[in-house]
């Protein structure tokens, strides 16, 4: 096993008073108040009586809190499975089963829907302010950290609609922060902007950044164009990370303006990024940064310098050091110019779903994790990412899986066959919208209902159109690619 100093630690011992978080209402953290808070928190959190490696559920939406009880939790060693808030109770239910979650910790505002989880699976639950009035253990909380356990758990799905909880290790984090840092550089003056979901990895990993390089970060409980506007013009903010959707936005309210010269990353990724978008950001003069990764590998894992960022407008970059790239197609690694699936291998790359040696020895080969995504790398060795898994739907940077939409729409006796497709919108990039075939009428109300309860807002499908087939092939599986051609007459 590998053995490092707990970096919150480690952190607070090299630089107790540089400011670790700033929060927008002029909240401010030092590294050692950070390490001073969680470690109190530990040792309330332990007397809940989670046993070490007991996998400890968070509920919240980005605050001081929440990083505090994650950090709480590496304190005891405790995995923590991170949910995303917008989720469905009958969603969240299926995610506790699938990560084996033995302890429930939410921020207040989830008190009701913790509360009615908890009952239902027999878990402790306790709000973060609960967990404050608890009487702390007086155990000593773990100094150290062994890289190759597991520190957080984020959620995924795939063609089964099945989610599945991805494993980050500390070691996943560890070299995801300094592979990052390898490529983007590091300056005494970086600040770095959190507005996306830290139950996200790009979100989380801002926060990692942060303790291991000693650097503040400018939290936001959500994305507010306006806020994070204000926060790049006069709070000193350096870098941010955003997806396609917000970064518009910000363009936005940028208008003819013009950022400080000092404020020199926005890291783009998360999904596709329209090149009308990237030229309005080179007009703008806004550093935008093209990074490609996922969940899998634990945030970027190729991204493209600022010096390149011009010449090789809409390519994602080349694989940060020391992770690699492939180009695979039918058994046989593709060249220079060839489409075909991105394959990729690093320390900062899972070591593999929880509990699913199936999807586990599906995705992996001799040490090379195989995206899904198709793509291509050109004669100076860059990679463009020319399309997603085909079931994956992108949607305001929210991964929407066909299948899950559709296992939910089965469930209706009335309905015999479904098929979800994405379809191009304005404001989100993509949402989803349903073909159905009936088996008895049913009206739309009686189906969208029945969706809401079921799926997280952003996954009910905006259309639901009646139709006498769905395409399928010889064999009976649906060909997504002709639904999408469907779904594109439905665009609108
Ligand atoms: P997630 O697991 O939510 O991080 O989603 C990861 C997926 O987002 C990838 O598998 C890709 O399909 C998509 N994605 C991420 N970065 C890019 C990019 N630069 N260009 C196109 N698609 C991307
Ligand atoms: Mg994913
Ligand atoms: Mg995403």
């Amino acid at each position: 096993s590998h053995i490092m100093e707990h970096w919150l630690e480690k952190r607070a011992h090299l630089s107790p008073h540089d400011t670790a978080i700033e929060t927008v209402t002029g909240e401010v953290w030092t590294f050692r108040q950070l390490r001073d808070a969680a470690c109190d928190l530990a040792k309330r959190v332990a007397s809940i009586g989670p046993k070490e490696t007991s996998h400890i559920g968070i509920l919240s939406n980005n605050s001081v809190d929440m990083i505090l009880h994650f950090f709480a939790c590496t304190y005891l060693q405790c995995p923590a499975v991170f949910f995303n808030t917008r989720l469905s109770i009958a969603e969240l239910k299926q995610q506790c089963d699938i990560a084996d979650v033995e302890m429930l910790l939410t921020a207040d505002q989830y008190h009701t829907i913790g509360k009615e989880l908890a009952d239902e699976k027999n878990l402790p639950h306790y709000t973060f302010r609960e967990v404050k009035q608890c009487q702390p253990l007086s155990i000593s909380v773990a100094t150290d950290i062994d890289l190759d356990v597991v520190c957080s758990m984020m959620f995924t799905s795939g063609t089964t609609g099945i989610p599945k909880a991805v494993m980050h290790t500390f070691n996943n984090h560890w070299s995801s922060a300094i592979s990052s840092a390898l490529h983007l550089g590091l300056y005494s003056s970086d600040k770095w902007l959190a507005c996306l979901p830290l139950f996200h990895i790009g979100g989380l990993s801002i926060v990692i950044k942060s303790v291991i390089y000693g650097m503040p970060i400018y939290l936001l409980e959500t994305f507010d164009e306006k806020q994070v506007h204000d926060a790049i013009m006069y709070q000193q903010v350096t870098m941010i990370s955003v997806v396609a959707v917000t970064c518009q936005r910000l363009l936005h309210v940028l208008g003819d303006q013009r950022y400080p010269d000092t404020f020199r990353c926005m890291l783009l990724g998360g999904g596709p990024a329209p090149k009308s978008l990237l030229e309005q950001a080179r007009e703008k003069e806004v550093p935008i940064v093209q990074t490609y990764g996922m969940t899998e590998t634990c945030s970027q894992i190729a991204t493209l310098s600022a010096s390149d960022a011009l010449r090789k407008l809409g390519s994602a970059g080349k694989a940060l050091f020391p992770a690699s790239l492939q180009i695979w197609q039918d058994e046989k690694q593709q060249s220079t110019g060839q489409i075909g699936e991105i394959v990729v291998r690093g320390p900062m790359v899972t070591k593999g779903y929880y509990q699913r040696p199936d999807a586990n020895q599906s995705v992996f080969q001799n040490g090379w994790l195989y995206t899904g995504d198709v793509g291509y790398v050109d004669d100076e060795g860059f990679l463009y990412v020319v399309d997603r898994r085909s079931d994956l739907i992108i949607s305001g940077g929210e991964n929407i899986y066909p299948a899950e939409v559709e296992d939910v729409l089965l469930q209706l006796s009335a309905i015999n066959e479904a098929g979800v497709v994405g379809i191009k919108n304005q404001t989100w990039g993509e949402v989803p919208i349903a073909f159905v075939v009936l088996s008895e009428t049913i009206d739309q109300e009686t189906i969208l209902s029945h969706c809401k309860k079921n799926l997280a807002s952003f996954k009910v499908p905006k259309q639901i159109h009646f139709v006498d087939d769905l395409p399928r092939n010889a064999t009976n599986k649906l060909q997504r690619h002709r639904l999408k051609e469907w779904g594109t007459k439905h665009q609108a």
